[in-house]
């Protein structure tokens, strides 16, 4: 949409526009920018403009984030309060008894230290802003191939060609999964191969960017991980007036309709990728619990679906936004801020590639050469 605005011509490849494989597709809708490095919080609150301004059309909700600390995690919490309020983002401190003349329901207190709410954070409907840019990009004269998988490529002083394998019908789940696990170029009597040629391009990948950074030589620095959310029946309570709300044992949950989409993410959970839905064990082991350790009103849950998808986490937990090579860009690895930051995200890296640099939006801190240099940008892990 941001190069597309700005006169050039764009094509967007993907295998699979749906998002079967996306993180795009599976995510929370958290919005927030209660981050601890300026880039963070920045391209965050660039970001929540934005959405505040097409509110509706994106579902945003701008409820707040309530997050519960404990006291091993309080004290980390207090000390960026001042650099968030530097950049213009308001968080208030909450004692437990604050939080809980906030929010009523949570009327099991041990183990809070204290508490952080930020009204100008909240929630999104992923899909709906998805949306939002396909149909602005595609009236600023963007095109999408869809069911098209990028298997190699070539970079010149002329410009860079991608070989191109395009399904001719949908791709099942287990084809789609495979063609993305094996990084193959399809079967080529199920499908055409053709070559696309652009002056740049730019690797937006995800947590699949693995397989597109070594199309063109370049080292990859991210592991995909799977994150586990679950729908929630509770017909005894309606959290439909918050926002977000982050327990100190790291599980969150906010409303969903009817429901409560919670999540909970193990920290020892290995990479790879893996789509794998643990179902009703996942809810009574690690969500149901949590819930009700909080809330005596979250007695009687009922598991109803859920899903995973997957956090694209580099080494110091923000993304890789930049010039990756000559003529490559890249915008990936968010580490679970894909959604909050997108808009930022996509201003900043369409003006390095219109301009040559950054001009309102900038990102210079998220270039892939911080790991060379050390300059690590490091963000705590959640949502
Ligand atoms: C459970 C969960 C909860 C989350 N919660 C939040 C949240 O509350 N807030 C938030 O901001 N973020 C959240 N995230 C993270 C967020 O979803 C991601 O950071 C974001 O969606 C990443 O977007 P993306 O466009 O970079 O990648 P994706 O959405 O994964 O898109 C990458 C695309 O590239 C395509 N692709 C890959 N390789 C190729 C190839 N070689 N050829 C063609 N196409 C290819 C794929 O098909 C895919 O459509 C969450 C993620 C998960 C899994």
């Amino acid at each position: 949409m941001a190069l597309a605005e700005r006169g050039l011509k764009v094509a967007v490849v993907d295998i699979d526009l749906s998002g079967r494989l996306s993180s795009s597709e599976k995510n929370a809708g958290g919005v927030r920018a209660t981050w601890w490095q300026p880039v963070n919080i920045i391209l965050c609150r660039v970001s929540i403009a934005y959405y505040r301004s097409i509110r509706n059309q994106v579902g945003f909700r701008q409820k707040g984030y309530l997050w519960l600390y404990d006291e091993r995690t309080w004290a980390g919490a207090c000390a960026h309060l001042g650099l968030q309020r530097s950049l213009g983002q308001p968080i208030e401190e909450l004692t437990p008894s604050m939080v809980h003349a906030r929010v009523p329901e949570i009327d099991k207190l041990e183990g809070i230290a204290g508490a952080t709410f930020s009204p100008e954070d909240g929630l999104i409907n992923p899909n709906l802003l998805k949306e939002h840019y396909r149909s602005r990009s595609r009236a600023a004269g963007a095109i999408y191939l869809d069911r098209v998988y990028v298997h190699a490529a070539e970079v010149d002083s002329h410009g860079v060609r991608l070989q191109c394998w395009q399904a001719s019908s949908a791709l099942s789940d287990d084809a789609l999964t495979r063609l993305m696990s094996e990084d193959g170029p399809g079967e080529p009597q199920l499908g055409t191969l053709f070559e696309l040629a652009a002056s740049v391009v730019a690797i937006t990948t995800g947590a699949w960017s693995d397989n597109a950074l070594r199309l063109f030589g370049l080292r990859n620095f991210t592991a995909p991980v799977r994150r586990q959310l679950c729908l929630v029946d509770n017909r005894q309570t309606n959290f439909a007036n918050y926002g977000m709300i982050v327990d100190t044992s790291g599980l969150y949950f906010h409303n969903e309709g009817a429901h409560i989409l919670a999540g909970y993410s193990p920290p020892d959970t290995p990479p790879g990728h893996n789509f794998n839905y643990d179902g009703e064990t996942f809810f009574i082991s690690e969500i149901w619990p949590r819930m009700f350790a909080r809330m005596s009103c979250c007695e009687r849950l009922r598991h109803i679906t859920g899903w995973a998808g997957l956090y694209e986490i580099s080494p110091d937990r923000s993304a890789i936004l930049g010039r990756a090579a000559p003529r490559i860009f890249e915008a990936h690895s968010f580490s679970g801020r894909g959604v909050m930051q997108s808009y930022g995200a996509g201003q900043a890296l369409a003006e390095l590639i219109a301009e040559g640099r950054y001009c309102r939006f900038d990102a210079s801190a998220l270039t892939r050469e911080r790991f060379e240099r050390g300059a690590l940008v490091t963000e705590e892990l959640h949502i």
